[in-house]
């Protein structure tokens, strides 16, 4: 989907703002680059692409492109893979966001006489607020339960008569588990769930449908881009609709950069068309998506997405520890006597993640010493112990792509 001229007008005022802010990622970035030959969607497209870990080197307030006394509130992207990212908000950025928040729950047929339950974390992270600021604005009544505690949030649904649920895919699941172990289901009033939209497979989709008796929605969203609430699926079909007044959404061959044809996957690429505190530019969210190029059923006009497939890297995680294959191959790297071909299995076995690395051997070496020895560079390196098996060379299948050497077998 080509760039609007609306939304290329949108784009110079984001970057001429960023660039007249002193210390802002991109003065520095398009440093010598005129917003004003910004004229079409090719010229667009010439512009680089903005990579979290330039976000990341710019803690902490690397990105925010307004002056201090402007911001109002600053989010921050978990730190599980090292320095967190700081996205300072205005006044308008938090109004927007409650704005597009608002837009998701209508669509998803959620009105001011809903109440819905949030479960997500408030805090630093964008997830529960962003839920709470859309209800607010909505006009329905609020739940702020925060994640944990199953008997207190069983308790509050039953006695408040929570109409919608708030939840990620696994804390819903286990919620739904629990009503139905509990035998509480008829005391549950939910009607719909409206689920963080991570990669998560038909069948838990199914479970917790059935188990909860409700309608599932996918929001989708991250901290870097507002949080959650920048698209959603509406009642008639799966695939999400996305707000194109406040972002210009595109779709790259992960590999070349180049924007593929709509309705082929690839990666999420997002460009901010009203954000003051932190405009970003082609911003890699390294989701793999794909554009609806038909209108949809339901008559609302904003395009459409497909649900998230997965990574671009391909992280998977495993005991709430983040693994990429660049991670795994760094580890095996560093241990004598392994050559370079491997493959991750994960499984869930008796209530409990379980990593397998089979990887391959060169000739003569002492396979147990090798196999001690990654199993120790890998609970070091990245604090997870795991399950080593070393194989002759050749013994594992080869392939060209990285992300078809992990196999997550948990769902
Ligand atoms: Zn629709």
């Amino acid at each position: 989907m080509e760039i609007s001229a609306k939304q290329l007008e949108l784009v110079r005022k984001s970057i001429k703002a960023a660039m007249a802010k002193n210390g802002n990622l991109y003065q520095k970035k398009l440093a010598g680059f005129d917003p004003d030959d910004l004229k079409t969607a090719e010229d667009f497209k010439k512009l680089p692409f903005t990579e979290k870990s330039e976000l990341r080197e710019g803690y902490p307030l690397g990105i925010q492109a307004v002056p201090d006394e402007e911001v109002v509130r600053i989010h921050s992207s978990s730190g599980t893979t090292g320095t967190p990212i700081i996205i300072p908000y205005t006044k308008q950025d938090v109004d927007d966001w409650a704005m597009m928040f608002a837009r998701c729950y209508r669509l998803a047929g959620i009105t001011n006489k809903d109440r819905i339950h949030i479960t997500p974390g408030y805090g630093l992270w964008t997830a529960g607020i962003g839920f709470q600021l859309g209800c607010e604005l909505l006009g329905a009544m609020a739940i702020p339960m925060g994640p944990g505690n199953t008997d207190k949030q069983l308790k509050m649904m039953v006695d408040l008569e929570s109409t919608v649920l708030c939840a990620t895919s696994s804390y819903a699941l286990l919620l739904a588990e629990e009503i139905e172990r509990r035998g509480i289901r008829d005391q549950i009033k939910l009607r719909k769930g409206v689920i963080g939209s991570e990669r998560w497979g038909d069948k838990m989709r199914a479970r917790i449908a059935n188990e909860l008796g409700v309608e599932l929605y996918d929001i989708y969203g991250l901290t870097e881009i507002y949080g959650p609430g920048i698209g959603i699926n509406c009642e008639k079909e799966e695939h999400m609709h996305y707000w194109d007044d406040f972002i210009y959404l595109e779709i790259i061959d992960p590999k070349t950069g180049e924007n593929v044809p709509d309705g082929k996957i690839g990666e999420i690429v997002i460009t901010t068309l009203r954000k003051q505190g932190a405009p970003l530019i082609r911003y890699r969210t390294h989701d793999l998506c794909f554009i609806v190029p038909e209108p949809c059923s339901c008559g609302c006009e904003f395009p459409r997405i497909g649900r998230i497939i997965g990574r671009s890297d391909d992280m998977v995680k495993v005991k709430g520890v983040n693994i990429y294959p660049g991670q795994v191959e760094d580890v095996l790297r560093n241990v004598k006597g392994v050559s370079s071909e491997y493959q991750v299995m994960i499984d869930h076995l008796n209530g409990r993640d379980i990593m397998t690395l089979f990887f391959e051997m060169e000739a003569g070496a002492d396979k147990d010493a090798v196999e001690l020895a990654v199993a120790d560079e890998f609970k070091t390196k990245v604090g997870l112990k795991i399950v080593p098996k070393g194989v002759a060379i050749g013994d594992l299948p080869r392939s060209e792509k990285k992300s078809t050497r992990i196999f997550d077998n948990r769902f």
